[in-house]
């Protein structure tokens, strides 16, 4: 990979989302600090505390994040895991919430600082909502069972695709790694693991035959319980990355 990509221009190169990752990590991980924009409170999930870090290994044209994201060099100061967790606990307490997460990016890249912050604010009364693209999950085996040994956290992993076609078009990464996700959830059912799926279906996106292969993947990996399906929404960030990358849905 010889420049690091930002989003998805027409006629773009599929990508390696896991030489993505590596690069990725180069530039938003330092030891056991990650980069973040903000700490904030929200009022999703009920009112949740929110560290907005930097840095993906996908490239979503529907993705609604900052562009951080495409160009992490320019956004960001790093925190050790000691401090995001100090500041995500404080803000929680400030407004008594009881679920904490990291967003804005993909939370399970700088695996040292995720696991560093897990630490930190286990045994506090307060879940983790860990959102993910289920790529790291599904691609390292070992981290379902590291994350089995937290109780208070709660996976939500997001399916971009159901089909390999769908994954290269939608997604930049190359089609071949279209299963992890799906693997990311096995391996949490292995683990026992508290989390549910989530999948962009939204039809403006995914053909309705996608649609189906994704239900039907999914129950071979024995998952029956709720699907969150998500809808794509006119974010300034998501308009830019659907034009560049040629999608015309509003
Ligand atoms: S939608 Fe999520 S997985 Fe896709 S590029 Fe954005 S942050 Fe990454």
């Amino acid at each position: 990979m010889q420049e690091y990509p930002a989003y998805l221009t027409k006629g773009f190169t599929p990508y390696d989302p896991i030489e993505l990752w590596r690069l990725t990590e180069e530039k938003v991980c330092r030891g056991d600090a990650r980069k973040y924009t903000d700490f904030y409170c929200v009022g999703v999930y009920g009112g949740i505390s929110t560290g907005y870090t930097v840095g993906c290994c996908l490239r979503c044209v529907f993705c609604w994040v900052n562009f951080s994201r495409d160009f992490p060099d320019k956004y960001g100061d790093f925190y050790s895991a000691e401090e995001a967790a100090r500041r995500l606990v404080k803000n929680a307490r400030k407004k008594r919430f009881t679920k904490l997460r990291i967003s804005g990016a993909e939370p399970m890249l700088c695996k040292k600082h995720l696991l560093g912050v897990l630490d930190r604010v286990a045994g506090k009364g307060i879940t983790f909502i860990l959102e993910t693209n289920g790529i790291p999950l599904g691609y390292d085996a070992r981290y379902a069972t590291e994350l089995a040994g937290y109780s208070d956290i709660h996976v939500r992993v997001s399916i971009k695709a159901g089909s390999l076609r769908g994954f290269e078009d939608r997604t930049g990464a190359r089609g071949d790694f279209w299963e992890l996700p799906f693997r990311a959830v096995e391996g949490l059912m292995q683990a026992g693991v508290s989390f549910h799926v989530a999948a962009m279906t939204d039809p403006r996106l995914m053909p309705r035959d996608e649609r189906r292969n994704l239900l039907r993947r999914l129950r071979e990996t024995g998952y029956t319980d709720w699907i969150e399906e998500e809808a794509c929404d006119p974010y300034r960030t998501s308009l830019v990355r659907l034009r560049e990358a040629g999608f015309d849905i509003f």
